[in-house]
């Protein structure tokens, strides 16, 4: 039987990409979950409830639930995130910076927030970071420093968290092919479709593994950060295509 087996988890931005994966893997191991996203009708889940990360009401009612349901939590993954546009900062809008940071931050920090009080001994919160939470570049600026700030915000916690028995991770993925470009450029499939032509990105599969491989370290071992990206690439703007 493996260490996960009977354990619960809430995943949030589990409708698509690596939030989706993740849930998944988890079930796989014996993992009841309990899914959030907006689009309640993609998710699959032991529990699937309707999710926007920015609304406190809306976070607050999912949590209630999903611990009642569920009957305690052991592990919260802080899926939930986005990216909007590729254009140099001076034509960002203020739309656009408060949607970014409110989800990919402040929902965030809210989600983990409200699951804090319900986790079991040997909880666990994993926080899906980014490379360009490590190392900027260009045209990306609201979606850097939002992960920057989840960046920031891990490390904090782990400070305040020490002497309780709550793991803390930011997995960090660089290009996975997933809807964040489609997401990125406001349902322009084609400019989402070169983000990964010419070069093997990671699958959600591959981030979920990275997930699981923290979560299932023994209870004394905490992966703080785990960096993964596709071979053929070096950087966040850097990357080998073969055409
Ligand atoms: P994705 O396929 O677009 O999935 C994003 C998920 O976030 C969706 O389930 C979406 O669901 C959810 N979401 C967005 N806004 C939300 C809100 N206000 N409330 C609740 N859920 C919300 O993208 P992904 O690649 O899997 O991204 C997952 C995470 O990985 C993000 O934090 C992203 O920044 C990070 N990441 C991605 C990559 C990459 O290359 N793909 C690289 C590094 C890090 P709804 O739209 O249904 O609400």
């Amino acid at each position: 039987m493996g260490v996960l087996q009977g354990k619960t988890a809430i995943v949030t931005g589990a409708s698509s990409g690596i939030g989706a994966a993740t849930a998944k893997a988890l079930r796989r191991e014996g993992v009841r979950v309990a899914v959030g996203a907006r689009r309640a009708d993609r998710l699959e889940g032991d529990l699937a409830l309707e999710l926007d990360v920015t609304d406190p009401a809306s976070c607050e009612r999912f949590v209630e639930r999903a611990v009642a349901e569920l009957g305690g939590l052991d592990v919260l993954v802080n899926g939930a995130g986005l990216a909007l546009g590729r254009d140099s900062f001076d034509e960002s809008t203020e739309e656009d910076e408060q949607v970014v940071l409110h989800t990919n931050v402040d929902g965030l920090i809210r989600m983990t927030r409200l699951c804090l009080p319900h986790m079991r001994l040997w909880g666990h919160i994993v926080n899906l970071g980014s490379i360009a939470g490590r190392q900027a570049y260009e045209h990306a600026a609201l979606y850097v420093a939002s992960k920057f700030a989840v960046r920031g915000f891990t490390y904090a916690l782990r400070e305040d968290l020490l002497g309780r028995p709550i793991r803390i991770t930011t997995v960090d993925p660089g290009l996975v092919e997933t809807d964040f470009s489609l997401v990125r450029f406001r349902g322009d499939s084609e400019k989402a479709r070169a983000v990964y032509a010419g070069v093997e990105a990671m699958r959600p599969e591959d981030v979920a593994e990275c997930i699981l491989f923290a979560l299932t370290r023994p209870p004394h071992v905490n992966v703080d950060e785990l960096v993964v990206k596709a071979l053929a690439q070096s950087s966040g703007g850097r990357i080998l295509r073969t055409e």
